[in-house]
């Protein structure tokens, strides 16, 4: 069975990130990117899938810019056999990225696609629910635990106050929760490895898909600083300032 990984490039999850004087989005420039942390865990458990002799082939496919080389070889490093990048200088909002990924999922046929349940950088957790939608796959949303076997995948799903097991049957859609798994390191040679195995280039636009806007960023602001808190020192104290300063009491 061929997997096929969706992978996104955006800003490093350990970066501060700024937003532009004029509010009209967050400042890429000169900002260290990397892989979605979340196409992590979901590349992890491919490799994993592979070694268990249920995967086949892994191919990872991520839509940007050219840079987007280079998560897509963070990914092989990891153990993904093919990669694709979807060329595009806009990054395209999650419908079209669905449509894309439907158009990639056409021509490479694989049994399961694995993907991130939110990409960091929009927090939209949309287009693995777009994509299934398209294709009339099944899907299964926030993985922490995946079986399978059989033509089809027990999924375990994090859901609010508990975990829900659900049978889908294959091919289907499954976008991965954190607890998945823990992503291993690359190693040295799987990193040069990786620079020698395939990487196809394919523009946005050869594949017939609209992947105009359909949202229009009114503003972008910094969240409001927080005032610092104060250390009181009794319950008669607290109790005085709920009433005065905050007026809840
Ligand atoms: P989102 O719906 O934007 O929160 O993203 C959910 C998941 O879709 C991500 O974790 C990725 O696996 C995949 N994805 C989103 N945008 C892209 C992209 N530009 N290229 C490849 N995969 C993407």
């Amino acid at each position: 069975m061929k997997v096929m990984v969706p992978v996104k490039r955006v800003v490093d999850h350990n970066v501060k990130i700024r937003v532009k004087s004029d509010g009209s989005g967050v400042d890429l420039a000169h900002v260290k990117m990397a892989m979605n942390p979340f196409d992590e865990i979901a590349v992890e458990e491919a490799v994993r899938l592979k070694e268990a002799g249920i995967a086949t082939e892994i191919v990872v496919v991520s839509i940007g810019p050219a840079q987007a080389q280079d998560v897509l070889r963070s990914a092989l490093a990891i153990g993904a056999d093919r990669a694709i990048l979807v060329k595009s200088d806009t990054m395209p909002e999650p419908l079209a990225v669905a449509k894309l990924l439907r158009e990639v999922a056409a021509r490479e046929g694989p049994g399961l696609i694995l993907l991130g349940k939110q990409a960091i950088d929009d927090d939209a957790n949309q287009t693995g629910q777009m994509l299934s939608a398209l294709l009339g796959w099944s899907q299964a949303t926030f993985a922490s635990h995946i079986a399978v076997a059989d033509g089809v995948a027990d999924v375990t799903r994090e859901v609010d106050g508990g975990l829900q097991l659900i049978r889908v049957v294959l091919p289907a859609v499954i976008s991965v929760d954190l607890r998945l798994n823990e992503p291993r390191y690359a190693s040295l040679p799987n990193i040069m490895k990786a620079k020698k195995k395939p990487l196809e280039e394919v523009d946005a636009d050869s594949l017939g898909v609209d992947v105009g806007p359909r949202l229009t960023v009114l503003t972008t602001e910094e969240p409001k600083v927080r005032e610092p808190g104060v250390r009181l020192g009794s319950a008669a104290e607290l109790v005085g300032k709920l009433k005065e300063a905050a007026g809840i009491l």
